[in-house]
Formats: structure tokens, C-alpha cells, sequence
């Protein structure tokens, strides 16, 4: 098996309940290194709690999660979410206002001074944001934040990539191609994405693999225009017919 298609993340038949009404139901799903995993689903259906406990900052009921290979949630096992390889990325990004641009990007990498800085300096220049190393958020745009915070959750090279509809704060204009810079930054970087969104237009436009989820279930997996042209039920079917 190439490193690309080596399975990064392992989520196998979660469950969790808050005060017993059951929100995520038997979820199992899998991402690849180099693959857009897209959570889909409508507003409620139980994502951003699946991508909680991936994180490590809640705990499920029932089963487990792997980061290559390794178990970090379940078997009796809570590894703290700064140890177990994954980078966060939410809607609500926030920059640590008090540093600059670098220094935001360089705050969770270790290692020789000379090395972090050349991390900061390559992600920067990528994003095209080298000429404000040294200015604060406050004077970014909101596009330019995104892009720092993408670099930032990117810079310590984590396995996997936790995306929670980490667009939906932009500008109609600004989207689309903060869109496509993100998605091209991750596949240079071969992380392993899962991305949750209930846009079905972001889903087609960034995933390789849409899981539909709805009542904490996923009722649906496949490559997005399977998904897209195939809806396994009627529901799904109205999900994807508002957009044009
Ligand atoms: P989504 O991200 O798909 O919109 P969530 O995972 O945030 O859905 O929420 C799924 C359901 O679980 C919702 O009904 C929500 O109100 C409920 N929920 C989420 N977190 C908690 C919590 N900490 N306590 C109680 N209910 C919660
Ligand atoms: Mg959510």
C-alpha cells in the first residue's frame, strides 16, 4: 500500500447520548492520507459532536477512534487532544489577538528556533502572506485570518486535518477561492482531512468521499457524484435539490 492511501484515521461504531437521546449512532468511517473526507449532513444531525470526539475533546459511549493505527478515544483508552496528531480548524478560529502572524503560526511547533522559523516563513509564502509576518490579526482581512489559521492548525504537520464548516464566517466573494487555496495547501501537505459541512455545494466542491449523515446516522458514502446523482433515499434526494 502506497503512503497515500494509507488509512490515517478509524472511526469505528460510535455512539454517544446526551441526556439518553441518542445524537451519533453507530458511526464508522475511515480517511486516507491525501483525502477529503466530507461530513454532510443537516444542521443537527450529530457532526460537529463526531468531530468532538475526534478531536478528544468529548468522549463517546461506544467505540473508537484510531489515528494511524493507534487508538486514542475508546478500549478504555482518552488520549488528550494535543497528543494524538490532529489539527483543529472551526468556523471561530481565533487568532491569539496578542501575537503577530507568525508568531500564531509558529505557536505550537517545537524544535530548534532556526527550523520553526523556516516552517512559518515556507507556510506564509505559500499563502501569500509573507509581507505580514509581523502584523497582528486585527489588521487582516477576514480572508487572510482564514488563511493564517489554516497554516497555523497545518504547521506542526498533523496526521489528520478536523475541518468544522470552517467557511460559513466568509464573504460570498471571498469563499470560493479561500476554498480552493485550502483544499491545494492540504493535498500538497498529504494530511488526511474530514471536513464537516451541511452545504451540499461545499461537499462537491472539496470532497473526494461525501458521508451523508442524518439522525446521527450515515445513511450514505461514496465518491460526490454518486452521492450527488444516486441519493439513497428520498430524503437525500431533497437534500441535494436545492442547489443549481
Ligand atoms: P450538527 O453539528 O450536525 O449541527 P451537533 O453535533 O452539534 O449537530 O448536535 C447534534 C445534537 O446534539 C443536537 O440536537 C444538539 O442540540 C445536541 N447536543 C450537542 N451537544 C450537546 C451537549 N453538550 N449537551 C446536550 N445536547 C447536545
Ligand atoms: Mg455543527
Amino acid at each position: 500500500m502506497s503512503s497515500q492511501s494509507a488509512v490515517r484515521l478509524q472511526i469505528d461504531g460510535l455512539g454517544r447520548a446526551f441526556q439518553g437521546r441518542p445524537v451519533v449512532r453507530d458511526v464508522t468511517l475511515s480517511v486516507a492520507a491525501g483525502q477529503v473526507l466530507c461530513l454532510l449532513g443537516p444542521s443537527g444531525c450529530g457532526k460537529s459532536t463526531t468531530l468532538r470526539i475526534v478531536a478528544g475533546v468529548d468522549w463517546p459511549d461506544t467505540g473508537t477512534v484510531r489515528v494511524d493505527g493507534r487508538v486514542v478515544t475508546g478500549e478504555g483508552r482518552r488520549v488528550p487532544p494535543e497528543e494524538r496528531s490532529v489539527g483543529l480548524m472551526f468556523q471561530d478560529f481565533a487568532l491569539f489577538p496578542h501575537l503577530s502572524v507568525a508568531d500564531n503560526v509558529g505557536f505550537g511547533l517545537r524544535g530548534p528556533r532556526a527550523q520553526r522559523q523556516a516552517r512559518v516563513r515556507e507556510l506564509l509564502e505559500r499563502v501569500h502572506l509573507d509581507s505580514h509576518a509581523a502584523a497582528f490579526p486585527h489588521e487582516l482581512s477576514g480572508g487572510e485570518q482564514q488563511r493564517v489559521a489554516l497554516v497555523r492548525a497545518i504547521a506542526p504537520r498533523p496526521r489528520v486535518m478536523l475541518m468544522d464548516e470552517p467557511f460559513s464566517g466568509l464573504d460570498n466573494r471571498l469563499r470560493d477561492g479561500i476554498r480552493d487555496e485550502t483544499l491545494a495547501v492540504l493535498k500538497e501537505e498529504g494530511t488526511a482531512v474530514l471536513l464537516v459541512t451541511h452545504e451540499p455545494e461545499e461537499a462537491l466542491r472539496m470532497a473526494d468521499e461525501i458521508a451523508l449523515m442524518r439522525g446521527g446516522r450515515i445513511v450514505q458514502r461514496g465518491a460526490p457524484y454518486n452521492v450527488y446523482n444516486n441519493p439513497a433515499d428520498r430524503e437525500a434526494a431533497a437534500f441535494f435539490s436545492d442547489i443549481n
